[in-house]
This record gives structure tokens, sequence and C-alpha cells, in this order.
């Protein structure tokens, strides 16, 4: 029996008057011709099956929609020789068994309105034709305990009879021989080590999508992988990235931004790597590409993570299924959300929280991150940002500030640092709980302006200085067409920028905080257009904060008076991500006493 006559070919002997066309003859023009239908099957699989990591996606789908608790995945030889998958889902009944393997088969969706309420991973009905047309499939399934089992072979794309079997309630497929009969298709795989790699990915990431479920992953008698299927996703991080990894990731800050939830793990600070391949996004448990949402968790690590290193991740996006679109790609690797800004923020905050929560402190005896209590974050009363941190001196002259520069300050401060004296004009000494503290005084001054930038801004409230004599700053050409862009943005920020002629611009007020600082030197430099024009306004918004903040912050070098240094380390004990300056250098390192206590051999 041959399951692909009922494609396109179909629709179109259905038309009166349709007659195949007339050869003219003419050599170089083919001619137009229907394809039998096991090569327009095999076209049409092509764009589900391309490898053999596709078939085990596809296969191991069907399992998790089968709702089983266990899957096995065997390989032989990278799954070229043949993919074995095991489950003890719900089966399929005798008579659906044929049925299964017709084009456009499928128990998970009935009417167009129904594509719009997904929950399943599979609906278009292609897989298992798709991978009959292009290997050697065999099937048994049994339903209940009670009944007995049912198998089917079906040899290129031709069935053979539904006959009786035995087996374990579930469902077994084994693929044999993949591309046997697609010679073009072979052609593409790679060596046994690189597709048992792809297939690995692809377990990987369906295991981390359902913990609840126990995935097994052989390659001849190797075991490659096993997730316990207890529901932890910590657990299964664990079986994959190590014990270590999974007890430092942090959880996702559950966050909720209108229709939108997000929930999962996040790789601390201390933790990336050089490309973006850690990161594994979620839409309702389907692993999706999708760059505005990787873009926003790179946001979010923005100051924790030095420019060049990427986070890990594992991150859930719940929505319900009618505010996404998943049929937009054949394999189903993209998504496309009805209210994308949404998306976008609740994954950057739940990702921003998580990390502002667990900001480390760097130890100078390990110069790794301390997780133990007595950092700065500890002992500072709150993150949150009081009445007096928004009338926070931006840092007093040179000792022109008496100790109450900053009264309401020290009263919802705990002094948790002890200014002791500055070291080489560039860090100041301090001493606090644990130990000594050293701090960069570019990098917290950096900190503090930014964090009060970004504070602004979430306000809506720049602090703003109007200048008396505006300005005249010359731009360039393409200075000119991009601050149309971002003027915005600059706005936002604090600056009230006008026109003035050809390639003039009239400043006529600047953010409060860059009242010391050259102003034309530092519309230079926010004027330079951004590297990556897919970022998003945020990005734009931070990569301006951080530039305005750098140049209104005091140098290495420069040396400050005790009171200055005190104002310094207390606005820095208030500021979020604390121990990092926008940049993603460290503001703070602690020399333990312990440290001391061991190197000087008291103990
Ligand atoms: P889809 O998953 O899009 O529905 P498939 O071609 O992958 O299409 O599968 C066709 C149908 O076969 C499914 O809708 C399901 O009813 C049934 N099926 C496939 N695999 C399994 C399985 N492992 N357990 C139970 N039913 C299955
Ligand atoms: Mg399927």
């Amino acid at each position: 029996m041959d399951y692909y006559q009922h494609g396109y070919n179909d629709v179109l002997r259905l038309q009166p008057g349709f007659d195949p066309p007339a050869d003219h003859g003419h050599e170089s023009i083919m001619t137009i011709r229907i394809l039998p239908s096991i090569v327009a099957a095999g076209i049409a699989a092509g764009e589900v099956v391309e490898r053999p990591a596709s078939v085990v996606k596809e296969l191991v789908e069907n399992a998790l929609d089968a709702g089983a608790s266990r899957v096995t995945i065997e390989l032989l030889q990278g799954g070229m020789e043949r993919i074995s998958v095991t489950d003890n889902g719900c089966g399929i009944p005798y008579g659906e068994v044929e049925t299964a393997f017709a084009r456009h088969a499928t128990s998970k969706l009935a009417s167009l309105d129904d594509l719009d309420r997904i929950t399943t991973m599979g609906f278009r009905g292609e897989a298992l034709p798709s991978i009959a047309a292009a290997a050697h499939v065999s099937l048994v399934t049994r339903v209940t305990p009670g009944d007995a089992a049912t198998s089917i072979e079906i040899t290129k794309g031709v069935a053979g009879p539904v006959a009786t079997a035995s087996g374990a309630p579930g469902t077994t497929i084994v693929v044999d021989d993949l591309f046997a009969n697609i010679p073009a298709r072979r052609k593409f795989l790679r060596s046994v080590g690189a597709e048992t790699g792809r297939v690995r990915q692809v377990v990987e990431r369906l295991a981390l999508g359902f913990p609840e479920v126990q995935c097994t992953l052989t390659s001849g008698d190797k075991q490659l992988f096993q997730s316990q299927g207890n529901g932890s996703l910590r657990d299964v991080w664990s079986a994959l990235h190590g014990s270590e990894s999974a007890v430092q990731m942090l959880e996702a800050h559950p966050a909720q931004v209108a229709v939108y939830s997000v929930r999962g793990l996040i790789s601390p600070a201390s933790f990336s790597k050089a490309n973006r391949s850690g990161i594994d996004l979620y839409v309702n448990r389907r692993w999706v590409q999708h760059r505005a949402l990787t873009v926003a968790i790179e946001e979010a690590y923005r100051g924790f993570l030095v420019e060049g290193r990427f986070p890990l991740a594992a991150l859930f996006l719940e929505v319900s299924p009618d505010a996404l679109d998943v049929n937009v790609h054949p394999t189903k690797r993209e998504v496309r959300f009805v209210y994308e800004g949404d998306a976008f923020s609740s994954v950057q905050r739940a990702v921003r929280e998580a990390l502002l929560a667990a900001s480390p402190l760097i130890e100078a005896a390990s110069l790794g991150p301390s997780y133990a209590g007595g950092s700065l974050a500890a002992v500072a009363p709150s993150f949150q940002f009081s009445a007096a941190a928004d009338t926070l001196p931006v840092l007093p002259g040179p000792d022109s500030t008496s100790e109450e520069a900053g009264p309401s300050a020290s009263e919802t401060t705990v002094a948790g640092l002890r200014v002791l004296g500055q070291l080489a004009n560039t860090y100041i000494v301090a001493e606090g709980p644990g130990g000594m503290y050293l701090i960069d005084q570019h990098a917290a001054h950096e900190q503090v302006l930014f964090d009060r930038l970004l504070l602004q801004w979430e306000k809506q409230l720049p602090e703003i200085q109007a200048l008396l004599d505006p300005i005249p700053v010359e731009i360039s050409p393409s200075q000119e067409e991009y601050i149309v862009e971002v003027l915005p943005t600059l706005e936002q920020l604090g600056w009230q920028l006008e026109s003035f002629g050809a390639r003039t611009l009239l400043v006529r007020a600047i953010p409060s905080i860059s009242a010391q600082v050259s102003i034309p030197d530092l519309l230079e430099e926010l004027l330079a257009p951004r590297r990556d024009p897919t970022l998003a306004e945020t990005a734009t918004h931070y990569a301006m904060a951080a530039s305005i903040a750098c140049h209104g912050s005091v140098r290495a070098g420069q040396m400050l008076g005790l009171s200055q240094m005190k104002a310094l380390v207390e606005s820095l004990e208030r500021a979020r991500n604390s121990h990092h300056c926008p940049h993603g250098r460290p503001t703070t390192i602690r020399v333990s006493t312990r440290m001391l206590e061991r190197e000087f051999r008291r103990t």
C-alpha cells in the first residue's frame, strides 16, 4: 500500500481538464511533470528530516506528546545505521497504526482554529510519513496493559501488513538505514561522532524541557546521557553539565510581564562562555531560537559579564497559546510573539533580578566569587532605593564636604565599611565584615552613577542641568543621521539638543552628573553609531548611560579626601549590582581576615 498517493498529485488530478503538459521538444527546457509520489514524499521529507538528529527530535517529541515518563534513544553509527526510540506513553490503537504514517495525519489537531491552541510538540502530521519515506521503519505499539501489541513495517514508503505482536505498553520505533534511498541527502551526513553529537544536543534540549521525563541516550552499548526524570530542572542540568555547575546556577527570578511569564536557570556572573551556545530558550516547553530574546538575556548580563563573554541559561517562557504563533518553521524552531516587547521585558527582568540578587563579591584569596555571608550585599540594609539615594551628591568636591554632607544617608546605611585611606590614588582601602576591602574608585563611582541614571530612567525623571549658555557642538553627517534615531533616548537621559544650522547642535541641557565633563567629548562618544543595529532600544540606553557614567566619574590617579571616599563608599553600598561596574569589572575586592590569618600563620 502506498501512503503517498494522497499528496498534491491528488489535488491536481481533481482539477477538470488537467492534462499532462505537452513536450515541445526543446532539449533545454525541462518538461513540467508531476512527480511520482515517492519522490514528492522524499522532497517533503527533507523539510523535517535532515539528519539523524532531526529524526530523533521528531520521535522523542511524539513520545512526549504521548505522555511518556520514560524515553530511551539508542543509536548505531550515529543513527545512520539505526535509531530506536522506545517510550512508555499511550501507544497507538490497532486501527490507527496505518493512518499514523499517512501525510498530514495527526491526532493533535482537528480544525484550523486548533492551530491557535497548540499545546503538543507535534501537530503537522508530517514526521512519521517523512521518516518512512527516508528509511526503513518498523513500529511496535501497545495501548494498554490488557491489549495485544501491534506491529507494522514500512519499506521505501510502502507499508506491510499490520500484525499482532508482543511488547510492553508504549511504542518502539526503529529507523534503519536512513537515506539509503536518497543519496543526495546521505552526502550531507558527517562522521559518526559529529552525528552522535548532534543527536546528543537534541536529546539534551528535550530533557531540559521535560525534567519529569527520564531520557536515556545510548550509542552502541555506551550510555551517553540519562536524566533522572524526577521533575527537577537542576538535576537535569547536573546530568548535562556536572553537579558543580548545577549548584552554582541561579534560579531566574519568576517574572511576569503581561501574558508572558518566565522561569528557569541562569549562570552567575562568574561563569560564562565565549559564544552563545550555552543559552537554551524554551517557549511553552518547546526549544526555540529567538534573536530578540537572546538579546534580552545578554542585555540583562550587561555589567556582569565583560564584552565577548556569554552566559549559560535554560529559560522557559510560558504564554497562552493564542499569544503565540508556533507554525512559522517546518521544524518549529522559530516562534512569533503577538506582543514581542512584553516577551522581551519578561525575559530581561527575570534574568536581571536574579543577577542583582546574587551579585557576588570578589574575594582576593580565590579571585572567585563568594557566596558566603559577609558580602557587601549582606550588610547593606537593602537594595531598595531610599529617598536619600536620590539626593546623593555626585561626588563632593575636594574636601568641601563636611561630615554631614549625607546626614540622611548615614541614617539609612549600616556602616558596613570603614574607610581607612587611599592606595596609589586609585583604590579606597576600607575595613568591613570579614576583612579588608579594596575599592576601585573609578569603577565604583561609575557604577554608582550608572545605577542612578538607570533609576532615573525607570522613573522617567532625568536629573537635568540646564545650561545658561547653550553649547554649540559640530557634528558629522553620519552623526547627524544617527542622532535622529537616538534623540528620544538622549532626551530620556537628560539631554536637550537642538539643531542649529548645518552640522551644528545646540546643547541646552545635560544630565546633571555630566556637569563637570567636556560636553563635546562626551557627545562624540554617545553619537558613535552602535555596532549592532539589531540591538533593542534598551541596549542603546544602557550603553549610553554607561558612557555618561564613565565620563562623569573620578579617575584612577585622582587624590580623594576622606569624606569624599566615605560618600562614595556609602553610595556604592546602596547601588544595585554594587560589586561590578557597568563594563563588568569588579568594583570591590575583599581580602578576608581568614586569609590574612593564614598568610601570617596565625592559625
Ligand atoms: P504529529 O506529531 O504532528 O501529530 P506525526 O507524524 O509525528 O505527527 O505522528 C502522527 C500521529 O501518530 C500522532 O498524531 C500520534 O497520534 C501518533 N503517534 C506517533 N508517535 C507516537 C507515539 N510514540 N506514541 C503514541 N502515538 C504516536
Ligand atoms: Mg510528531
